[in-house]
């Protein structure tokens, strides 16, 4: 089945069109600066990439380019006829309380959407409009909600629940609902495929995303029991723009220190703190590690409550579950930085962690899963390439596959 995984932005679109019998990508693209000047479009088809540059002033137009791309010879003719395309996946940020996994798309899971978008205001507009744009673009073809905190409903009221009057965690929902979810789900899914393949055991493995944004998960038995991302995003560890965990009564101080309403706060904590805000170089990790090897002590001291702070709830997620077989390092620095990963990993030797700190240096761009640990380590450590399209492609053959039955 070709399923085309849309990844929708407020003025960005990712998207790829999957083959889901072989698993390949057919096709790979991204639109940007969709209704601002400057619009363009870039995709890449047989290794080969094309671009054009045209003004799309909302989703609707970036769609409609995109199918034309798809189909046109002269940007790689990745499909004959827009009918090859079987169904359309989308990455939707919220499941809020009404969704527990994958559905496809109709008036009553529209409505839904809707009226959860107050519990993703800057993502899940975007993504309403992207399967908008869709149907309207390929009528009849059906169009699959992904969720990107559906892993983590797995998770039991004692970890997901914050210590409010729980009237209003009934009135108003708040509660933990972790992101990154189809990372997890797909990084520690590989995981446990390898681990169960060589006689290992795998029922307690903590996956790290580590990016831009970063997210820990607790992963027993294969269902997500905690993980450090909350009611939004800007729960837990430090990340490029993100405080992470931080005492609630700094926003009131805030507001008043600084002269800034509550959501020119959360604003603040979401995209001036974190690697940028402590380090005054860069949200990059690759530009802070660089500043603090030569010896920038703010730089430094990012990179050390970064990795401090995934150590924590590494540590923590261990307690919960009772112990641990596994770490999963993932995302643009589990999968590439060397230095970080021996930062969260040394002193980790009590519950059995042992890093191989050649391996360690040289794994980076891993094509496939690469273990890390010295061969007397208990714990296994594993670098594994994150996929969420794939998860969303196979996610939507599936939900599409069963309404068929
Ligand atoms: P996002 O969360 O936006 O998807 P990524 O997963 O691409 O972001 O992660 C971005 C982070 O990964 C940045 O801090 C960057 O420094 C780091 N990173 C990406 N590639 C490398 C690399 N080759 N070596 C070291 N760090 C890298």
């Amino acid at each position: 089945m070709k399923v085309l995984v849309i990844n929708a932005g407020s003025s960005s679109v990712k998207y790829q069109l999957i083959q889901t019998d072989d698993e390949s990508v057919v096709a790979k693209g991204g639109i940007e600066r969709i209704g601002i000047p400057g619009s363009n479009l870039s995709q890449t088809v047989g290794g080969k990439k094309y671009e054009i540059a045209k003004y799309l002033p909302d989703h609707n137009a970036a769609f409609e380019l995109m199918l034309d791309c798809l189909t046109s010879p002269d940007f790689g003719g990745a499909v004959k006829d827009i009918s090859e395309i079987e169904a359309i996946g989308h990455r939707v940020l919220h499941t809020g309380t009404d969704f527990h996994g994958s559905v496809e798309v109709d008036a009553e899971v529209e409505r839904l959407l809707r009226e959860n978008i107050h519990l993703g205001p800057l993502h899940m507009p975007a993504n309403i409009a992207g399967i908008d744009a869709c149907i309207k673009a390929l009528p009849g073809v059906p169009n699959v909600a992904v969720f990107d905190t559906a892993f983590h409903t797995t998770m039991p009221d004692k970890a997901s629940m914050y210590a409010i009057p729980y009237e209003d965690y009934e009135k108003f929902k708040i509660k933990k609902y972790g992101f990154h979810g189809t990372s997890h789900k797909y990084v520690s899914g590989c995981a446990i495929d390898y681990l169960s393949s060589k006689g290992l055991p795998w029922g307690k493995i903590v996956t790290c995303h580590l990016g831009n944004g970063s997210s820990i998960t607790a992963v027993k038995d294969g269902k997500s029991v905690d993980t450090s991302m909350g009611m939004t995003p800007l729960e837990g560890v430090p990340m490029g723009t993100r405080s992470g965990d931080i005492d609630a009564s700094v926003v009131e101080m805030l507001c008043s220190w600084k002269d800034m309403t509550p959501s020119e706060v959360v604003t603040y904590l979401n995209k001036q703190c974190g690697f940028l805000g402590v380090s005054g170089v860069s949200s990059d990790s690759r530009n802070v590690l660089e500043e603090a090897e030569k010896g920038n002590y703010r730089a430094r001291l990012a990179m050390d409550m970064f990795t401090y702070r995934v150590k924590k709830y590494i540590g923590s997620y261990a307690a919960a579950m009772g112990g641990l077989d596994c770490i999963v390092m993932t995302g643009g620095i589990g999968e590439n930085s060397g230095p970080l990963r021996k930062g969260i990993l040394d002193g980790l030797e009590f519950l059995g962690v042992k890093l191989d700190e050649k391996v360690n240096a040289e794994v980076r761009q891993p094509k496939g899963i690469f273990e890390i640990q010295t061969s007397d380590s208990r714990v296994r450590i594993l670098v594994i390439p994150t996929n969420e399209e794939l998860v969303i492609a196979r996610e939507t053959r599936d939900v599409v596959n069963a309404m068929k039955r």
